[in-house]
């Protein structure tokens, strides 16, 4: 009470004995009952919320996640997924992982059964099953978690990003920074002058304070004489840090090509999947035991098992629209399979501007393929070449209009 009195006649303000608790540990009842007559305080429990975020001493509980796992929940049933593209789905889920991350994970090292939860419940939205219905996937989600230059949709991978998180409080702890808190550590963990990195929590030590510790060993080569090393800055980055737990790796391929600007969004996220060979296709759907009507190419009376390479190369009926545009564009594109002309153009020592047209054309030629051949199979609407090259010479027109005029 006193260090409260002389903290009211400093700085003028008085503790509202209505809305404070005290905490306390390793008392006995008569103790606690005296210290909370004396200071007209109730006592609190564990855990307490601080700015919105659940405190405690303790290992978090299922029960203590249990307000995180609603809140995911109940954004997913926001939104219905039976309306919503693959690419709105995927905006959903980052959303909902941003806030995710940035409000709980940076904070705190967080169950990882809860976070396979997220995650399990995060997949199941992007591919539309539910309780009634389920769906296949059709891309493992650690694919999804990787960068979209190594082919993936830079979903964050829950269990990663929040190491990656929490490597910036030890990246705090390791620098010493300047900051109360960590000040605090300092002063009630570690021993005066003990290195953080030979440090060994004793076994009364928090739960949290145990557990920085052990994942402190997995980032210890992100340093060298204290100093972080993944920037040249040895500013602390967290999508250095994930990329590091990721195992990423540059790949030399053409995936960042399919990820420009020019290309409409719908067409992107089409001609992603189909580089990625994981549009079901019949061969596929064979493959996976999934039933089909008609196995054959349904844009040609070739009788031929419909697959990528045939769909959208080999067919007349794509060959007659890409050659048509090509003529177009006055150039002559190799196109011996779907990744050949990302290839071809990625070489090319063009402007910008010009690959990326190029690549739109090719993103919309396999779009407007997979919509014909959908269109056939599930509409019986038969769209013709000529018609389909109209569409797509509008769009990158107008994709080009858009692209001109944002700069
Ligand atoms: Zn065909």
């Amino acid at each position: 009470m006193e260090a409260l009195n002389h903290f009211s006649y400093v700085t003028g303000l008085s503790a509202n004995s209505e809305k404070s608790s005290l905490y306390m540990a390793v008392m006995d009842d008569d103790a606690k009952a005296n210290l909370l007559s004396k200071t007209g305080f109730s006592e609190g429990r564990f855990p307490m919320k601080y700015l919105g975020l659940p405190l405690s001493p303790k290992k978090w509980s299922k029960l203590d996640c249990h307000q995180l796992r609603v809140k995911v929940t109940e954004k997913i049933r926001a939104v219905s997924s039976r309306h919503l593209s693959y690419v709105g789905k995927l905006q959903v889920i980052n959303a909902i992982l941003f806030s995710l991350h940035n409000f709980w994970g940076a904070m705190f090292i967080l169950p990882e059964s809860i976070l396979k939860d997220v995650d399990k419940k995060c997949r199941e939205f992007l591919r539309g099953s539910n309780e009634e219905t389920k769906k296949v996937s059709l891309v493992a989600w650690e694919k999804l978690c990787k960068p979209k230059k190594e082919g993936g949709l830079n979903i964050r991978s829950c269990r990663k990003w929040n190491l990656a998180l929490v490597g910036k409080l030890i990246w705090m702890l390791i620098t010493n920074k300047e900051v109360l808190w960590v000040r605090w550590v300092h002063g009630i963990y570690m021993k005066p002058d003990e290195e953080f990195w030979s440090h060994v929590p004793s076994g009364n030590c928090s739960w949290y304070w145990r557990n920085i510790h052990k994942v402190k060993l997995g980032m210890q080569q992100w340093y060298s004489t204290d100093r972080y090393v993944l920037t040249t800055s040895g500013v602390y980055s967290v999508s250095q840090s994930y990329l590091s737990l990721i195992e990423h790796r540059e790949i030399k391929d053409c995936h960042e090509l399919i990820w420009s600007k020019m290309l409409s969004p719908k067409h992107r996220f089409i001609l992603w999947l189909a580089a990625q060979n994981r549009l079901l296709t019949k061969d596929r759907m064979l493959g996976m035991g999934i039933e089909c009507e008609i196995a054959d190419c349904v844009l040609c009376d070739k009788e031929e098992l419909e697959n990528p390479q045939h769909l959208f190369v080999e067919c007349v009926w794509s060959q007659a629209v890409w050659n048509e545009l090509m003529q177009w564009l006055g150039l002559a594109v190799p196109q011996q399979d779907l990744k050949r002309p990302l290839r071809w153009v990625k070489k090319k020592k063009w402007c910008r501007m010009m690959k990326e047209v190029l690549v739109a054309v090719h993103g919309a030629v396999i779009y407007f393929t997979w919509q014909a051949r959908n269109g056939r199979i599930f509409r019986k609407r038969n769209e013709s070449p000529s018609v389909t090259v109209q569409q797509i010479k509008f769009i990158v027109k107008e994709r080009i209009g858009m692209f001109i005029g944002s700069k």
